[in-house]
């Protein structure tokens, strides 16, 4: 038996989110049943919404950056009670049986991760995400959220933490290492935040100085305006990392430059057209140029785990369900310092 609980979603690509009800489906023995409590507001759940990537499922309702309460288990769910404290990220289901899942790296599945939102189940329905009161999800695709974190703060920490955390974890940001992070929003801010914790030197590369205060706040140790050209001279061969949270197409040549021997640049974030890269900026100090997406369950609990232990929240501006329209606009002129967050109790 499935369930109507209230949402919010994007009933076509062209018209603003309203208040509706989606169907959950019914509790089964692996499932939890959650509470939402709050819901952040991704830079993609704004894309999606407006179909930017193509065959939208509507009525749409977006969010992957979800915290609440365990409402209801399974039958046979083992890991979680009633009560405890969740998150649920970007996906809700793989396959669990390629050599990506075997290893915890089921953002990569051969057959797909299931989204948790514009996507199909396993039967084929479509899944609805965290505008919402309530949903239901298979136990071994929920996170625990650690009791140091409150829920409205670590709600951006599903999909913004994560994406920072693992590339910052895997490219080894820590003590003697030099690393920027390009971009000041909701990915940036949280990337400034770790790669501080992880003990690294942290820059921020940001369009101009006016978010410098705030970078120097949340953990920077150095601020440099891209739009200056001296900033490339200066800082020519200085980082072991750097992650770019931008969307909008970068010379890659010219960050590539920034970069030691065997630095790497990393990125998170997706100009739409293709770029061109001069690859003597690679050649020349054996530099790698990659990508990087979300994490896995165990690196997202792993990082959950990590910004508890540091006390590392999202900087967040919380909002009603009836602002979320408005918010998307917000987000789109970069009017947000760092993260909105929908209060589930509003929906
Ligand atoms: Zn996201
Ligand atoms: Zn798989």
């Amino acid at each position: 038996m499935t369930t109507n609980v209230p949402a919010y979603a994007a009933p076509s690509a062209k018209a603003p989110l309203e208040r509706t009800t989606v169907p959950r489906r019914a509790v089964g023995a692996h499932d939890v049943l959650i509470e939402i409590k709050y819901a952040g507001i991704c830079h993609s759940d704004i894309h999606q919404a407006r179909d930017g990537w193509g065959q939208g499922i509507y009525p749409m309702v977006p969010g992957h950056e979800i915290a609440g309460v365990v409402t209801e288990t399974g039958a046979s769910v083992t890991r979680f009670r009633v009560g405890d404290r969740v998150g649920v990220g970007c996906f809700v289901d793989s396959c669990r049986e390629c050599d990506y899942c075997r290893q915890g790296l089921e953002q990569y599945c051969v057959r797909g991760m299931t989204g948790t939102y514009n996507d199909r189940d396993g039967n084929g329905d479509p899944t609805y995400g965290g505008y919402s009161t309530h949903i239901v999800v298979d136990e071994n695709y929920t996170l625990r959220i650690p009791d140091a974190l409150p829920l409205d703060e670590a709600a951006p920490l599903l999909c913004a933490g994560i994406t920072l955390y693992s590339p910052l974890a895997r490219w080894k940001a820590g003590p003697g290492k030099s690393v920027a992070v390009v971009g000041l929003g909701g990915l940036g801010h949280m990337g400034v935040k770790i790669a501080h914790a992880m003990g690294a030197e942290v820059t921020v590369l940001s369009q101009s100085l006016r978010k410098e205060a705030d970078g120097r706040k949340l953990g920077a140790d150095h601020f440099h305006a891209t739009s200056d050209p001296a900033t490339f001279e200066k800082l020519a061969g200085t980082f072991d990392l750097i992650v770019s949270t931008v969307s909008a197409p970068l010379d890659f040549s010219a960050y590539l430059s920034l970069l030691k021997t065997d630095g790497a640049l990393v990125n998170v974030g997706a100009p739409e057209e293709p770029v061109a890269l001069n690859l003597f900026s690679l050649i020349n100090g054996r530099r790698t140029l990659a990508g990087s997406m979300i994490g896995g369950i165990a690196e997202t609990q792993e990082m959950l785990d990590f910004c508890a232990e540091h006390g590392l929240g999202a900087e967040i501006e919380v909002i009603r369900a009836d602002q979320i329209n408005e918010a998307y606009e917000r987000v789109l002129a970069s009017d947000v310092r760092y993260r909105f967050v929908i209060d589930a109790s509003t929906i």
